[in-house]
């Protein structure tokens, strides 16, 4: 391989992703790539690494290396401000250049690797699996309760018996609920960057689940408001999931806005810039108590409810605004929550039509 000529190394060095930085033998930089400096902008060539990367074990790792105990050490670096960062670094000696002035000369070579997100990542997954055991041990612990009753001190106690029988069914449908609230949502998180092709006529699905979800909304009292545009309403999407969004939105709508006794469900063609409609907007409107506002960014994150009782009483898994989210995201969609407490919630889903670049 024919060797790369010198003046194109910054160039080189610029062109990656990870901050990389040469110091001379005083611990003075020498160089700084692009991504260090997008980094830490205080790194500033000529001046003490130790000025703006006030890391002990970096700063010894390189005396380490200059003192020649070894040719490369590794190690991480955590910052704190001005947000938590984190990063893996490796420095490696550089053998002295002929012509250079020994003092200045650069004498070992810095790589960091950002681990903030991947960090992020690992913990939210830790977070996502203590959760999910967490959800299913209450009723686990509930029917393993249950059965040990009915087959100690309840043994002989037919009316207890058909009472224990029916919270037991409740508990298994509830595990049941949370295990297919859980694969739908990997599911969708799966294919999230794979967008869909077909063609659904968004109106006519919400006609449908309206048909489906009538019973749930008599039974709780709550009057269905729908204004839905004559013609067809083509998306781009996927029927099955554009189904479970429009179910989640309303039956929340139903179960949470129940003392407004009624729902607005609307769809209409968004016209944003030009005189085509270019997406349209699906809303849910409840009147019931309304989302405190300090919850609202949070409401789509995975088990996230307001108020975790009332969320289980009513069947919950706290799954359902997170597997809308992906949904939507799928969909190149967005979705915006307003709510004010007294009034009410707004659920707006914005998707792209069909046959629309
Ligand atoms: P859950 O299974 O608990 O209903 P969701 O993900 O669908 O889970 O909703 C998360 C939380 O958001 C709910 O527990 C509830 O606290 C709140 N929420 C959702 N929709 C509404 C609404 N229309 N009005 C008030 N609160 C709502």
């Amino acid at each position: 391989m024919d060797g790369l000529p010198s003046a194109l190394l910054p160039e080189v060095l610029d062109a990656l992703s990870d901050p990389v930085i040469m110091v001379d033998g005083r611990k003075v930089v020498s160089f700084a790539n692009a991504a260090s400096l997008a980094a830490w902008p205080a790194l500033t060539r000529g001046t003490p690494l130790s000025f703006t990367l006030r890391a002990p074990d970096l700063i010894d790792a390189i005396d380490h290396v200059l003192g020649a105990k070894a040719n490369m050490s590794r190690g991480t670096i955590t910052e704190r401000s001005p947000v938590e960062r984190l990063f893996e670094f490796q420095v490696v000696g550089l053998s002295p250049s002929a012509n250079a002035s020994p003092r200045t000369a650069p004498a070992a070579v810095l790589v960091f690797r950002d681990l903030t997100e991947a960090r992020r990542l690992e913990s939210m997954r830790v977070d996502f699996v203590a959760n999910a055991s967490h959800e299913l041990r209450t009723p686990l612990a509930s029917l393993l309760g249950f059965i040990e009753t009915l087959q100690g001190p309840a043994r002989n106690d037919p009316l207890a018996h058909s009472r224990f029988l029916d919270i037991m069914r409740e508990q298994g449908r509830r595990m049941a609920r949370l295990i297919d609230d859980l694969l739908s949502l990997s599911r969708v998180e799966m294919s999230e960057h794979r967008r869909p092709v077909d063609k659904v006529d968004f109106s006519a699905l919400i006609r449908q689940i309206i048909d489906t979800l009538r019973p749930v909304a008599e039974e709780r009292q709550v009057a269905f408001h729908l204004t839905l545009p004559d013609q067809p309403v083509n998306v781009i999407g996927d029927h099955d999931e554009l189904m479970r969004v429009l179910e989640n939105l309303i039956e929340n709508g139903i179960k949470y806005g129940q003392t407004g006794q009624k729902l607005d469900v609307a769809l209409q063609f968004r016209e944003p810039n030009s005189d085509q409609p270019c997406e349209c907007h699906f809303s849910v409107r409840d009147y019931g108590p309304g989302i405190p506002n300090e919850h609202l960014p949070r409401l789509t994150e995975r088990f996230y409810r307001v108020d975790a009782s009332a969320s289980r009483e009513t069947g919950g898994t706290g799954l359902g605004l997170a597997i809308v989210k992906h949904i939507v995201n799928r969909h190149r969609g967005r979705l915006i929550i307003e709510s004010e407490l007294g009034s009410g919630s707004t659920f707006h889903v914005y998707l792209p039509l069909y046959g629309i670049k």
